[in-house]
């Protein structure tokens, strides 16, 4: 591998090849799999990755938001693409570009009949989401007459899938809970089938789902965090490969005496003799100020050096006295060692909102 120059995150599609057919091992082969991509693909880049998982012949794919998914169809995916949670504003340009929506609640499902009526629609496919627990976004079981009646009403949409989302599928003290959403779910789904008189796609499980509920993997599957190489366990995090790498150089090494400050607000004192280096990445760039005085870290020619100071917009400063480098050398901010989700254990966070955090000004490179 060359080494970075600059501050780049690289995105290693072997990787997700390994994952992708690792968590398609776990499934039936007649169960669907959904990746889901959205938030530029969990921080890394949604086009790059949709293009390589439509060549790998993925069934669906899903974004959070209308604008993620035109994205997606201007970069030639023709995959079918859920939105998660669309608005209603964006209804036009969603059936425009071939785009579903999850409906989950009377307003947004009256919002997307009229839209679809105006714009001559028949039979578009749309995907109803119940709420079975996580009290975020869904219908619940007692809407099923009123949606099977406005379904009725109108030939301008079908339902393509029913589907709900799991509260803590990761964490197995909350099996019951669990166990009880997917019990919930399964008679949603009949009663809905039953009424409807016929039978749409049934999903549930996200990664964890699929890792720890293998009854539940239904007719399909989302998976986004697994994809990128992470499963919510060290036992999984083994079985997978992180996609992304974020790297950087050092920029300047500095030799710093008893008594000087490092940084902004002089928040670092020293009380000895110390090699500091500065690195071009910043809290612009997703490294939060909670990560500065000494709680994250970088790693230099396999050794760690703490991030010293307040973290400033564009660059940190890091503890380098006991490390043998020099200025222009590559630095390891997460990746294969360490993982991001160790990186974000550092200051409480998971590996999910450190991979997404990498800001868009982060050259992307694949590798
Ligand atoms: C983000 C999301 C997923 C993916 O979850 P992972 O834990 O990353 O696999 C699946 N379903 C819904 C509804 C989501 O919002």
């Amino acid at each position: 591998m060359p080494k970075a120059q600059e501050t780049v995150l690289e995105i290693n599609l072997k990787a997700l090849k390994h994952n992708f057919e690792y968590l398609k091992s776990k499934l039936n082969t007649n169960t669907k799999f959904l990746a889901v991509v959205k938030a530029f693909a969990y921080g890394s880049d949604a086009c790059e990755i949709a293009k390589y998982l439509q060549k790998l012949d993925v069934d669906y794919l899903a974004v959070a938001y209308v604008n993620e998914g035109v994205a997606l169809r201007n970069a030639g995916i023709t995959k079918p693409i859920l939105v998660l949670h669309p608005q209603a504003v964006n209804f036009k340009l969603l059936i425009e570009r071939c785009l579903e929506p999850s409906l989950y609640n009377a307003k947004i499902l009256n919002e997307f009949i009229a839209v679809a009526q105006q714009e001559k629609q028949t039979s578009y496919p749309i995907h109803i989401k119940f709420n079975t627990g996580l009290n975020r976004l869904g219908f619940c079981e007692k809407d099923i007459d009123y949606i099977t009646s406005k379904i009725a009403e109108t030939s301008s949409i079908k339902i393509s899938s029913i589907f709900s989302h799991l509260a803590a599928s990761e964490d197995l003290n909350e099996k019951e809970f669990t166990l009880k959403q997917i019990e919930s779910f399964k008679t949603i789904s009949k009663n809905m089938i039953e009424s409807l008189g016929y039978k749409p796609l049934l999903h549930i499980c996200n990664t964890s789902g699929i890792l720890n509920y293998p009854e539940a993997h239904l007719d399909m599957v989302r998976s986004g965090i697994g994809l990128y190489g992470f499963g919510n366990s060290e036992k999984e995090n083994k079985n997978l490969k992180p996609v992304a790498t974020l790297k950087s150089i050092i920029s300047q090494i500095h030799h710093i005496e008893k008594g000087e400050t490092v940084g902004y607000n002089r928040a670092f004192k020293s009380d000895g003799f110390l090699k500091t280096a500065t690195l071009p990445i910043g809290h612009a760039d997703g490294i939060g100020r909670q990560y500065g005085n000494g709680n994250g870290f970088v790693t230099i020619n396999n050794k760690k050096a703490l991030i010293i100071g307040n973290v400033c917009m564009d660059m940190i400063m890091v503890n380098i006295t006991n490390i043998d480098c020099k200025e222009g050398d590559e630095v390891i901010i997460f990746g294969e060692k360490p993982s991001a989700s160790i990186f974000a254990q550092t200051v409480n966070t998971i590996s999910y909102e450190v991979i997404t955090g990498v800001s868009q000004r982060i050259k992307r490179k694949l590798v």
